[in-house]
């Protein structure tokens, strides 16, 4: 078993949801935490929370769209604890919508924060990790990465593909060669602030429908999960982790 405490990790949309979740329950494991989102508002709470259960974290303001702010974020973070265990590439949004409404904008969010995002972020942290000979890497991808959900899912689900292809190609990338492990989450239902960002009303609907029909899963569920996968000994990557509430088909 892979021990945590005295560790460090590195969390992206860990102002809300599955990142804030996972960052409160690694501090209280007694990791050290940078908790990266563009919301520093909520991030300074988070850290107050962490302060006041005894543990660590670095807010870290960032856009993981933006590679310069991403590169001086995780220079803060290495200034700060030196070494780095744990990425965990999390920041997303999902804003849906059928293809014929040309939400173009909204498709470029996509791509820009889904999947380059997670790009600019392992191109910063992994030289670290390289170095090192050691890391976790863990990306969320999505059920919607293994399938595609249906119409207004489109984007997002080829983002989530994009994360998971992603995740499975470094893995076999930096396992044997530098001693890294990748774990890919593919969360069901989940419930966050994430159905907040879609603008089309009816599917605003549908998703507020849903989440009334059956019993999401908490962010806690899948901090547990994360935590699962990092505490397992140094030779087990378990590279997928599929979770999904009882009740989704
Ligand atoms: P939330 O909306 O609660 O969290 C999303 C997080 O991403 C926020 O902290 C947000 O912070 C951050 N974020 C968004 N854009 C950026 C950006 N440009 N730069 C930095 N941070 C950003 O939703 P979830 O917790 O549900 O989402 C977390 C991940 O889980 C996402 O990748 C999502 O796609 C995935 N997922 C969620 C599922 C669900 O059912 N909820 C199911 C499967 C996957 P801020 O706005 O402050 O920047």
């Amino acid at each position: 078993m892979t021990h945590l405490k005295g560790k460090t990790a590195l969390i992206t949309g860990a102002s809300s949801g599955i990142g804030a979740a996972t960052a409160l329950k690694l501090a209280k494991a007694g990791v050290k935490v940078g908790i990266a989102a563009r919301r520093a508002d909520r991030l300074d709470a988070l850290k107050a929370e962490i302060d006041g259960q005894g543990g660590e974290a670095l807010v870290l303001e960032l856009d993981v769209a933006d590679p310069d702010a991403v590169r001086s974020g995780v220079d803060r973070f290495m200034q700060m604890f030196d070494v780095i265990d744990i990425l965990f590439n999390n920041a997303g949004v999902m804003p849906v919508a059928e293809i014929d409404q040309f939400k173009v904008d909204e498709w470029n969010a996509m791509v820009d924060i889904n999947i380059k995002g997670v790009l600019n972020m392992t191109a910063a942290v992994l030289p670290h990790m390289i170095r090192q000979h050691s890391g976790h890497i863990f990306n969320t991808s999505s059920i919607a990465g293994r399938k595609v959900f249906g119409p207004g899912y489109t984007v997002y689900s080829a983002t989530k593909f994009a994360v998971s292809a992603f995740s499975e190609g470094l893995r076999m990338e930096v396992g044997k060669k530098h001693n890294i492990r990748v774990t890919s989450i593919q969360p069901g239902a989940v419930a966050t602030e994430l159905p907040e960002q879609t603008t089309d009303p009816e599917k605003r609907r549908q998703l507020d429908d849903y989440r009334a029909a059956i019993t999401f899963l908490d962010p806690d569920d899948i901090a547990d999960t994360l935590l699962f996968a990092a505490q397992a000994p140094a030779h087990v990557n378990v590279a997928e982790l599929f979770v999904l509430p009882t009740e989704q088909i």
